[in-house]
């Protein structure tokens, strides 16, 4: 096949500027939903605030991050090792946490079209530093002397707000309550992932053969009654959290912590995002356990904003459990019999928020020249959803379409493969594009006499000739 039959020229494309804007935000959610990403949640019953579904390409790219995050923290490192902990959890855990007593945002609303706003965000977007830890009274004092600087983000109203009042983002159940009385007895979906792992200390280092500095990791949904529901899959009411909580001496915890810093940072680099769309920002206003608390921001179509959180969380944790389980929640250093109760570092993310980051990295339009243009997704080939694409030159040939099943039905078996012969070969190419889709398999005439496929790259456009039976062999070498 020669490089005309995909329609256009072989020049490398130039680049149209990728923006970070609010256009940018909506070319992102419209397209999300146009190739099968994301739908927002119940949409032929108007939707649900803040809850997201992923569609066919949406959940090979999610679990592509998962095990890619997984890899890194448990597979790379022999003193990490997994947990998969229930969503529900006894009561007790989210009144030893503080969730019960303290999980909660400011919220107040607008006196004027009554919309309810997070008064930290609120604050934030106009530039006066606030923080989600404080209290209700500081949080008020800050409200009050920039009113006239704050406005509605729904009606543009200045300054009509109610007094912030702290709200709890636990979401209650009635699980395992047969009384009806929930409010009295509530059990709770969890806020959090990282309780499982500290609930389960004791299980894991009984049972294994780890030893202290030693890590748990988990990939699991929590759930948080989110004041405001915006910012598309950035923040929803039920998300995924990927979170590593390192048991480290005492003594050790902040170098333990430097070193995650480092390493956390290092993988959204191999991740594929680019080091100036992300930066540090330091938490100044730590609660009393916290030792430091450092966020990953990456550059959102709406700005900067938290992507990870890195904690150095002291003992806090595993006292609170030991006090209210009375359970002793201790280590003894097997060669010192040193007992003591270890510190948490924690690095904490949000699978949806990478999503919506690696998303927004890969998303590109590009000008092809001569009036063209293509959207393509240069993903990491490791998170592409569909690796190769396979393509009977015509769908009409019979000998065409056998000979591509054959190579489809057998690349299938060791990789996420696409079969397609709707349409011509150039607007297969662009659907593969905008999926993100590495290489593109073409069979053609030339195939049955020669045993040849062409190849084609997504991001040079370039074709390239490969004997069908190595074909295996060339793609796998080109994803290790
Ligand atoms: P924010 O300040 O944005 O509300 P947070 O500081 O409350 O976030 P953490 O409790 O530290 O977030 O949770 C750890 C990670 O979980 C976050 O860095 C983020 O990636 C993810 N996360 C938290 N809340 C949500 C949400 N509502 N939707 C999607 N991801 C979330």
């Amino acid at each position: 096949m020669s490089k005309n039959q995909e329609d256009m020229s072989s020049e490398a494309p130039a680049k149209l500027e990728n923006k970070q804007d609010d256009k940018l935000m909506e070319k992102i959610v419209s397209f999300a939903k146009r190739r099968g990403f994301v739908f927002p949640s119940s949409e032929i019953y108007g939707g649900f605030g803040a809850v997201y579904d992923y569609g066919p390409y949406g959940v090979e790219l999610a679990k592509n991050i998962k095990e890619s995050w997984w890899k890194a923290m448990v597979q790379e490192n022999e003193n990490i090792v997994g947990l998969d902990a229930s969503i529900f959890m006894s009561p007790k855990v989210w009144e030893a946490s503080g969730h019960v007593s303290g999980f909660s945002d400011p919220l107040a609303e607008c006196k004027q079209c009554h919309s309810r706003i997070r008064v930290d965000h609120l604050l934030e977007d106009a530039g006066i530093f606030a923080d989600e830890k404080m209290t209700e009274e500081e949080i008020n004092k800050l409200l009050n002397e920039n009113k006239d600087k704050l406005k509605c983000p729904k009606c543009g109203t200045k300054g009509k707000f109610t007094e912030a009042k702290s709200f709890n983002l636990l979401v209650q159940s009635n699980l395992g309550n047969f009384t009806g009385d929930w409010d009295k007895e509530p059990t709770y979906l969890r806020g959090e992932t990282c309780q499982g792992i500290y609930v389960n200390f004791k299980n894991v280092l009984d049972s294994t053969r780890v030893k202290i500095p030693f890590g748990i990791a988990q990939i699991g949904k929590a759930f948080r009654n989110e004041i405001t529901a915006r910012q598309f899959i950035f923040r929803k009411r039920e998300f995924e959290q990927m979170e590593m909580q390192m048991f480290t001496h005492p003594d050790e915890d902040m170098k333990i912590y430097e070193e995650w810093r480092e390493r956390r940072w290092q993988y959204y680099l191999d991740l594929g995002i680019k080091e100036e769309n992300l930066q540090w920002h330091k938490h100044e206003n730590l609660v009393f356990y916290a030792k430091a608390a450092w966020d990953i921001e990456y550059k959102f179509p709406f700005g900067f904003k938290e992507l990870e959180g890195i904690h150095a969380r002291g003992d806090y944790d595993l006292t609170q459990h030991s006090k209210f389980s009375g359970k002793k929640l201790e280590y003894r250093d097997p060669q010192t019999n040193e007992v003591y109760t270890p510190h948490v570092v924690e690095t904490s993310v949000g699978t949806d928020r990478t999503f919506l980051a690696v998303l927004t990295e890969a998303f590109r339009e590009e000008d092809l020249g001569e009036g063209k243009s293509r959207i393509v997704l240069k993903l990491p080939k490791k998170l592409a959803p569909i690796k190769v694409a396979v393509f009977p030159l015509m769908k009409n040939k019979p000998e065409l379409v056998k000979k591509a099943k054959e190579i489809f039905d057998k690349l299938k078996m060791e990789m996420m493969c696409e079969f397609d012969d709707n349409g011509n070969v150039g607007k297969r190419y662009r659907r593969q594009d905008e999926i993100g889709t590495p290489y593109c398999v073409t069979v053609d005439f030339d195939t049955l006499e020669t045993n040849e496929v062409t190849v084609r790259n997504r991001d040079t456009m370039e074709q390239e000739k490969v004997k069908v039976e190595e074909l295996e062999k060339w793609l796998k070498k080109k994803f290790s």
